[in-house]
């Protein structure tokens, strides 16, 4: 077979034993080869010579082997030329990288001279099973997302010990990681939830919100922290507050997101206790949603319309009015319903119905009401029967009223009563009539009554009796019971009578002192603030957290809370409250902050909500203390902080260990492919090579084997480091001859580099020996590394006051400031010489704790192209 009919091949290689290897056996099996050592250079030859096929090596010291694989594809000259790609770099991701880059086959160091050859054949002669290619470079790019996965769980999982909720997934949405704080939250225990899609926590037909914020993640945009709702595993919804970030591989591609979500149901709890409060209320109160369904009801509400609150909750509105109004009123919801409107209520006259089929005039109140389902609306309804009824008495309707009537004559003496009258007092309407009224009053307070009673008839006008009073009646049996009385007068034939309303209030007694009790009860200070703004009540908690007596601050403006500065612009927040009052955080967006009677601020959370009461609208505001709360947030963020500091070190750590793993089998890869090829080379060329070059062969295995002895030498010493198992000798050395020993074992002479020793041989050290071998051979072979082939390395040594300074100086590429402590650091390397010249970091971590356990140390002399010089400070003897 001659060259012509195999093809051309270019081998592209940096190592010259790699190459030599490849060019031989290719050589051998009829190929035509040219080989050269960087990327430009492989460009220029694809252009020039027009090879049939490419040997790339992955790792070149100008360009990537990506790199020159693109730019070969980019230019119409050598887009067709097949490229092999050859690697001593196992990891998935540069596999994945390569096959997608669109290489036609992918050989890993160390490799068989027949498998080389076959490859490259392969290639020119357009033999590739497409169908097998195919197939690795799927299973190499699916090794590769089963690599993210892994990456953003580990990411994930540094959190786990956080109390929320932090899930990991993939840009894709798939979760790959789930925390205790998730399983706590969501229900899902960690092995049902990873592989699952990530909208499963989505209420159904939100999906999309979490799709959307993955698409901003891909992008690289920033998410910032938002609320929303989650489903659980059971289906019910929760509240929580939710952190993106983006996990990013490593080399900064974003593969997946982090959420971290906290349960924020407390603060929906605020609303159950503002229900609590609704129960306070004297007045009915039904809750109904936007189309019309009773969501909730107060205990007035049942007593009112007569239905205990399971019979009506669920049901629509209508069912509380006469049938006869229903379908207009439904009419009236789907036009209206979802537009929030006030309406006061007595504006709106209408009729009730009650489960016996009475019916009954009520003044309806309907303010909105934001809920996480929709706007719903709050009716607050008041039976206004006995207004109503009032007026029948001026008609002679007298008995319809569902209050106590009793008229009066001028003299005190009772002239009329009603049904109500009878039964509320229980004397029949006999008895009662020509009475004094006194028989009524209690009896401590019946011997005032008549002059009260005469001054009314004085200046008779209508009005509530004994204003701010508590007023008491008393049955005939001689028990008592509070009671709201209205006068009006009435001119009459007979002459001026005085008409008392009596209502039994030891209901509305019983509801107030409950929402007194209640008010006490609450957790936080409630404060409770008429109309113009000046407090009307408030419980023991406010008296603790402000240190205000109740006494000083009941008929204060609320202002003396409120820190001077804010003071001004308060009256007109509040103002702006009262024109839309409803049950509402307070100063949404700022941080609140109360003032107590020492001066002293604290900061605050407050929640407002309108309350009704007889004296017209009043404002609950219960106020929180979170001192303790924002200093637990202060703590939390701060932990976060560490965390996150803690988990990026983890990184930076983890990813230098798996650099480390990658160059080490590099590293050891790279010799051992060249002692491979060079004894199957020898084997297979045995009786046609002549002597000379069958010694070169030899000298060629011997150098890689001892490349590899250093490298073995050095990870022993690594590990031996690391598990703190390192013995020292010390004893007194010749300097010259522990400088000559390292030389020869370093194999400087057979890779012709010129090393200059001027050491003076009177010089001895105290030092282990072969402690000191290691260090000066590291470096050494740096200088060797990181130098110019044709430069020369200089080892010198004088003595300087006590020790001895052994100095190693090259004309290479010199080190940064920058770097010069870092280099000492385990796996440290600077990148850009990296790249050039393959390592594993550990050489000069050796030598620094080599040896500082000798009692010396090193120190670095270097500038950025102007050469390094690492000197060795020792302890001299004599
Ligand atoms: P390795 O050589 O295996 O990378 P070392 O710990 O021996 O690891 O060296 C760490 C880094 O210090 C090297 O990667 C290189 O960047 C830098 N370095 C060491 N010696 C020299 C030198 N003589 N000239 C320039 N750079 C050097």
């Amino acid at each position: 077979m001659t060259a012509e009919d195999q093809g051309r091949v270019l081998v592209v290689d940096d190592d010259p034993d790699i190459a030599m290897v490849c060019r031989l056996h290719l050589e051998l099996a009829g190929f035509d080869v040219v080989v050269v050592g960087t990327g430009v250079e492989a460009l220029e030859a694809c252009r020039d010579e027009k090879p049939d096929a490419v040997v790339l090596d992955y790792m070149l010291p100008d360009l990537d082997g990506i790199d020159v694989l693109k730019r070969l594809q980019g230019d119409p000259v050598t887009a067709e030329i097949p490229v092999l790609m050859l690697t001593a770099r196992a990891h998935a991701r540069d596999q994945a990288a390569a096959w997608e880059a669109g290489v036609c086959g992918y050989l890993t160091k160390p490799f068989e001279g027949a498998a080389l050859v076959g490859a490259v054949r392969d290639a020119i002669t357009n033999h590739v099973d497409v169908a097998a290619r195919d197939a690795r470079r799927v299973a190499a790019i699916e090794r590769l997302r089963i690599d993210d996965h892994e990456t953003s769980r580990q990411a994930a999982a540094i959190l786990d010990g956080a109390h929320d909720a932090v899930v990991g997934k993939t840009l894709d949405g798939v979760i790959v990681s789930w925390n205790t704080g998730a399983e706590r939250l969501y229900g899902w225990a960690a092995d049902e939830a990873i592989g699952a899609p990530i909208t499963m926590l989505s209420p159904t037909g939100h999906e999309d919100e979490v799709t959307a914020v993955l698409a901003r993640i891909a992008r690289g945009e920033l998410v910032l922290p938002y609320e929303t709702t989650r489903r659980r595993k059971d289906g019910s919804l929760v509240a929580v507050s939710v952190t993106v970030s983006p996990i990013c591989d490593e080399s900064g591609r974003v593969v997946g997101a982090s959420t971290i979500s906290r349960d924020i149901s407390e603060r929906v709890r605020d609303d159950e206790r503002m229900r609590a409060l609704l129960e306070a209320i004297p007045d009915a109160v039904v809750l109904v949603d936007a189309d019309g369904h009773i969501e909730t009801v107060n205990a007035q509400a049942e007593r009112m319309f007569g239905y205990g609150r399971e019979l009506l909750i669920g049901e629509r509105i209508e069912m509380l009015m006469p049938v006869r109004y229903r379908a207009a009123h439904r009419e009236h919801l789907t036009r209206y319903g979802h537009k929030p409107w006030v309406r006061d209520g007595a504006g709106l006259d209408v009729t009730g119905l009650r489960s016996d089929g009475t019916e009954f005039p009520v003044a309806v109140s309907l303010s909105p009401l934001e809920t996480e389902t929709g706007v719903s609306t709050v009716a607050t309804v008041r039976d206004v029967s006995e207004l109503k009824k009032a007026d029948a008495l001026y008609r002679g309707l007298i008995e319809a009223a569902p209050d106590a009537i009793i008229a009066v004559d001028s003299d005190g003496r009772i002239m009329l009563a009603n049904a109500q009258a009878e039964a509320l007092f229980g004397y029949e309407r006999t008895e009662l009539v020509g009475q004094q009224i006194e028989i009524l009053v209690p009896e401590a307070s019946r011997a005032k009554h008549p002059t009260h009673r005469e001054g009314y008839f004085r200046e008779p006008r209508t009005r509530a009796m004994g204003e701010g009073l508590d007023l008491v009646a008393r049955r005939k049996d001689g028990s008592e019971f509070p009671a709201e009385i209205s006068l009006s007068s009435i001119s009459t034939e007979d002459g001026l009578l005085v008409a008392a309303a009596v209502r039994d209030v030891t209901e509305r007694k019983r509801a107030e002192e409950r929402f007194r009790g209640l008010l006490e009860a609450a957790p936080d200070a409630m404060v409770i603030v008429d109309e113009s703004g000046r407090i009307t009540l408030v419980n023991a908690q406010t008296v603790a957290l402000f240190g205000w007596e109740r006494d000083e601050l009941v008929g204060q403006p609320v202002e003396v809370l409120v820190p001077e500065r804010f003071r001004s612009m308060h009256p007109g927040h509040r103002r702006g409250y009262g024109r839309n009052p409803r049950v509402r955080p307070m100063g949404t967006g700022y941080e609140l902050y109360g003032l107590r009677k020492d001066g002293r601020e604290f900061p605050v959370e407050i929640s407002l909500s309108p309350l009704e009461t007889d004296q017209g609208v009043t404002i609950s505001a219960s106020i929180r203390d979170v001192t303790e709360r924002k200093r637990a947030e202060a703590a939390v963020a701060e932990a976060y902080e560490r965390e996150r500091e803690a988990s990026t070190r983890l990184r930076d750590i983890d990813r230098m260990r798996s650099d480390f793993l990658s160059t080490v089998s590099h590293e050891l890869r790279t010799p051992l492919t060249a002692i491979k090829g060079f004894a199957e080379i020898l084997v297979a060329s045995w009786d046609s090579a002549d002597e000379e070059r069958k010694i070169e062969f030899v000298e060629r295995i011997l150098n890689a084997g001892r490349r590899l002895d250093h490298l073995i030498e050095d990870l022993l010493d690594f590990s031996r480091l690391e598990r703190g198992q390192l013995t020292i000798v010390l004893e007194p050395h010749r300097l010259l001859s522990l400088v000559e020993e390292t030389i020869a074992r370093a194999g400087l002479n057979q890779a012709q580099r010129t090393v200059d020793v001027d050491v003076p041989s009177g010089l001895w050290v105290k030092a282990d020996r072969t402690a000191f071998v290691r260090v000066l051979e590291n470096l050494l072979t740096n200088a060797a590394k990181f130098s110019p082939a044709d430069s020369i390395i200089k080892v010198t040594a004088e003595s300087l006051g006590g020790e001895i300074v052994l100095s190693v100086r090259d004309e290479g590429i010199g080190i940064a400031s920058e770097h010069h402590e870092r280099i000492f650091e385990r796996f440290h390397r600077v990148t850009e010489s990296g790249n050039l010249h393959p390592g594993t970091g550990i050489g000069l971590a050796i030598v620094k704790q080599f040896m500082e356990a000798q009692g010396g140390r090193v120190s670095l002399v270097s500038e950025p192209g102007a050469g390094s010089e690492f000197r060795l400070h020792l302890t001299s003897v004599g």
